[in-house]
């Protein structure tokens, strides 16, 4: 006889979980968090979006972020065989925040899960789920392990999966799909960047294309320390049959742009790279009897546009609302209004993605003379607000990507 441990019990503590378990706290339900590694842990995905500020202000978390020292952003610099163009998110034609920050990652997910902790989540780190048992419609059973291999099992009405590439439900009860874009590449590390240029802005991420390559590009994204994030996006096998290794392989294709070559002259390679591949990923659904999958173990699309941890923290403002109604024995329709409200705004990054891959977006961000209203539109999209209805950019977006995108020149 099983008795529940706990009303809600989240896989992972990254910014979905922890957001999460926050807001359901504040609702007044009893939240457990089992996350697998000890904190501070690396995680890629440095570049927050201003979407992000409205879902850490929702769950009271925003204080806790801006009393760290992250790096101020307020857009998005573009460049191109020494063409440099520049978004200001304050342009936006969205309503709402216009700035965030740029933070090493663990950091800023510590702060979320030790905030999350201060208001009465429970976090049990080094415990790895292995095992989920949904047999019982009002009692969800998961199975931990800890670092001594010890076995646990815990119980709760409602799981939420916010394991993100560790993608724990999708793999154990069969949802993965393939994702609908091609896998890719990254590598990345982080340097001690030494820039002076005098014109370079660190309030803004920098995208590079490489100059021959149009479907290759970069990322550089300052810290607050001296310190930057470097990574470049390749097609899955361009690194295949490359001499060196990762670290020199990045520098070697970092040196080949002319803006990323300048800024970095003098940076100092001082830390190893990591590489990881094919992480675009997808599910078939989003959510089943006793849980909903957030963040990035539901669908994960490309980095490109920093859509990820804004992706993260939509899905769990809404999925928070919606299980809190579910504990109070409403009838909540996941299909509707957690399904299809999330992947509505994932859609129309997707959108934006494709067109970025295949030319089209690129020649729209770089067209010299853009009429300011489209401008705006455009900045919403890269400032996060994909959720915006208002915004004509969101609509028929492929459509209007394609008309744009024809009266602009080409790269
Ligand atoms: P995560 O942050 O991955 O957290 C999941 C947590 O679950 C982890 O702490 C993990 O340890 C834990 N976990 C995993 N398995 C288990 C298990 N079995 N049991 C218990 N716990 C478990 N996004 C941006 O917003 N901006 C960017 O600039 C950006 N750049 C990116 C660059 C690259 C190359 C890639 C691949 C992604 C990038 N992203 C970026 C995406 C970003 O990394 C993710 O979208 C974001 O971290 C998702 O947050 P999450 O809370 O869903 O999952």
């Amino acid at each position: 006889q099983l008795t529940m441990d706990t009303d809600v019990l989240i896989i992972g503590a990254g910014p979905a979980g922890s957001v999460a378990a926050q807001m359901l706290n504040r609702l007044g339900h009893h939240v457990v968090i089992l996350e697998s590694q000890q904190f501070p842990r690396f995680s890629i995905g440095e570049s927050l979006l201003p979407q992000c500020m409205a879902f850490l202000e929702a769950a009271d978390m925003l204080d806790a972020v801006g009393a760290e020292n992250f790096q101020f952003k307020n857009g998005a610099a573009f460049s191109h065989a020494g063409k440099l163009t520049e978004f200001d998110f304050r342009d936006k034609f969205t309503p709402g925040w216009g700035t965030t920050f740029q933070v090493p990652r663990g950091r800023f997910d510590q702060v979320l899960a030790d905030t999350a902790e201060k208001s009465g989540v429970a976090i049990h780190y080094q415990h790895k789920i292995v095992a989920a048992n949904f047999d019982n419609p009002d009692l969800a059973c998961l199975t931990s392990v800890d670092t001594s291999g010890a076995a646990r099992n815990w119980t709760a009405r409602m799981v939420l999966d916010a394991s993100g590439f560790g993608r724990v439900l999708p793999k154990l009860l069969g949802l993965e799909t393939p994702s609908s874009l091609p896998a890719r590449q990254a590598l990345f590390t982080h340097v001690e960047d030494r820039i002076t240029t005098p014109n370079y802005d660190r309030d803004k991420i920098l995208i590079a294309i490489h100059p021959d390559h149009h479907h290759i590009w970069y990322w550089l994204i300052p810290f607050s320390n001296g310190r930057s994030s470097l990574g470049v996006v390749v097609p899955q096998g361009f690194l295949e049959n490359r001499e060196g290794t990762p670290l020199e392989m990045l520098r070697d294709l970092t040196f080949q742009e002319p803006r990323l070559a300048e800024l970095l002259a003098d940076s100092r390679f001082d830390t190893p790279a990591n590489q990881i591949g094919g992480y675009s990923a997808n599910v078939s659904r989003l959510a089943g009897d006793g849980f909903a999958l957030l963040g990035n173990a539901g669908e994960f699309l490309d980095p490109v546009f920093s859509s990820g941890v804004t992706i993260a923290l939509k899905s769990a403002a809404l999925a928070a609302p919606l299980v809190d109604r579910q504990l109070r024995g409403q009838t909540v329709d996941w299909q509707t209004e957690y399904e299809h409200a999330l992947r509505k705004g994932i859609d129309v990054f997707r959108a934006y993605v494709e067109a970025w891959y295949d030319g089209r977006f690129q020649r729209i961000i770089f067209e010299p003379v853009q009429l300011a209203s489209v401008k705006a539109m455009v900045c919403s999209i890269l400032a996060g607000y994909a959720w915006d209805d208002n915004n004509p950019m969101t609509q028929r977006c492929g459509k209007r990507i394609a008309a744009i995108a024809e009266i602009c020149p080409p790269l």
